[in-house]
């Protein structure tokens, strides 16, 4: 198992500890969770550091709690999350390709 596999095996077991989800999660619940911190990350402020992590403002935090939610969900959903992303930027990438030829 990839270290980012590892990662998201932890993110999802403390999110079951805290109630912050459940196996088996519908959709809306889903949407509600990413939901919140999306509206955590509307409110931070892109100067003020964090209570939490010092080194990260605010808006940086929340964009890690944005991560922390998605990789807990698609390891709930039994995605390989490591092969996820790769395969995602390996497309963006082909993409980032096509639009430079298209330019040039
Ligand atoms: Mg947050």
């Amino acid at each position: 198992m990839g270290v980012l596999n590892e990662w998201a095996r932890k993110c999802f077991e403390y999110a079951i500890r805290r109630g912050k989800t459940r196996i088996g999660v519908n959709h809306e619940e889903l949407v509600r969770g990413i939901g919140e911190e999306f509206v955590e990350l509307c409110m931070a402020d892109r100067y003020i550091k964090s209570k939490h992590v010092g080194w990260l403002t605010e808006e940086q935090e929340e964009m890690v709690d944005l991560m922390i939610c998605c990789m807990t969900e698609l390891w709930n959903q039994g995605v390989d999350v490591e092969k996820a992303l790769n395969d995602k930027i390996l497309l963006n990438k082909k993409r980032a390709e096509r639009c430079r030829k298209e330019t040039l």
